[in-house]
């Protein structure tokens, strides 16, 4: 079974926007991912649907095996989520920030500890458990939203255009943070707009563009197409 399994997928706002026209798409366990597509092509509509906080309008999700709809909190406990916007309390340290967060999911304290501490070391965040969020660097910060989505084990992670807006330096440290998770075992899924980013991290990608899929596969096949 695929981690994700997308079909038919529509969905309208209630503007009227037809945001995504019928998206269809499979992504296999242990893949890294990318859905690469312009602004407005319906990226944050597809992250939004699979992660829960927008409806769809019609058609069907699945992530590994397990109908979003008719499941939605088991389905959901799978998910690991990234948005886009720092949404840590800047006055927490670190440490904090992913024990309690573990805490709210049902994470017993100890076993929280433990997992703070990996998450930390693979962000490269241990050394700054303790400072208080507010003094980390951009890239640091981006990390910690990563390290923090990783606290319930989720088999599947969600990225939505985690570099938007950063330089080419806090991607790179991103990119190291985000690659060993893959390895590690964790399915990821990422949005983004830029290409460059798709080619370095991602073995698969779907090219999404005015809300259908216009292109999908291996990325080293679909490079040689451009
Ligand atoms: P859902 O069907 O998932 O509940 P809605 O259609 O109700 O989504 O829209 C969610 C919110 O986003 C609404 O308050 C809406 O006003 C706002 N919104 C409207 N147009 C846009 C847009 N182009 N981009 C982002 N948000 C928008
Ligand atoms: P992307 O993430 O690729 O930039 P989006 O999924 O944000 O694309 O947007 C796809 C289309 O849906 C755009 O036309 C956008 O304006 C519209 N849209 C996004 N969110 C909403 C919303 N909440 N309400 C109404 N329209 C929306």
């Amino acid at each position: 079974i695929p981690a994700l399994s997308v079909r038919g997928l529509r969905k309208t706002y209630d503007n009227r926007v037809q945001a995504l026209k019928g998206v269809s798409l499979d992504v296999a366990q242990g893949d890294f991912f990318a859905l690469l597509g312009p602004n407005g092509a319906g990226k944050s509509t597809l992250i939004g649907i699979v992660s829960s906080l927008v409806n769809l309008s019609e058609g069907s999700v699945s992530i590994f095996g397990t109908d979003l709809v008719r499941e939605r909190d088991a389905a959901m406990r799978l998910i690991g989520l990234v948005p886009q916007e720092l949404n840590f309390n800047m006055f927490e340290k670190p440490l904090d920030i992913l024990v309690n967060y573990a805490g709210f999911y049902g994470v017993p304290r100890a076993q929280a500890i433990e997992r703070a501490e990996v998450e930390l070391r693979r962000a490269q965040l241990w050394d700054k458990a303790q400072m208080m969020s507010r003094t980390l660097s951009g890239g640091m910060k981006r990390r910690l939203m990563i390290a923090r989505a990783m606290m319930t084990r989720p088999r599947l992670l969600i990225l939505d255009e985690p570099t938007a807006g950063v330089d080419i330096e806090i991607r790179r440290g991103m990119w190291q943070t985000l690659r060993e998770i893959n390895a590690a075992g964790t399915t990821i899924i990422l949005t983004t707009h830029y290409l460059e980013e798709a080619e370095h991290l991602c073995r698969n990608l779907a090219i999404i563009d005015r809300g259908a899929i216009v292109a999908s596969g291996p990325m080293k096949a679909l490079l040689a197409r451009l």
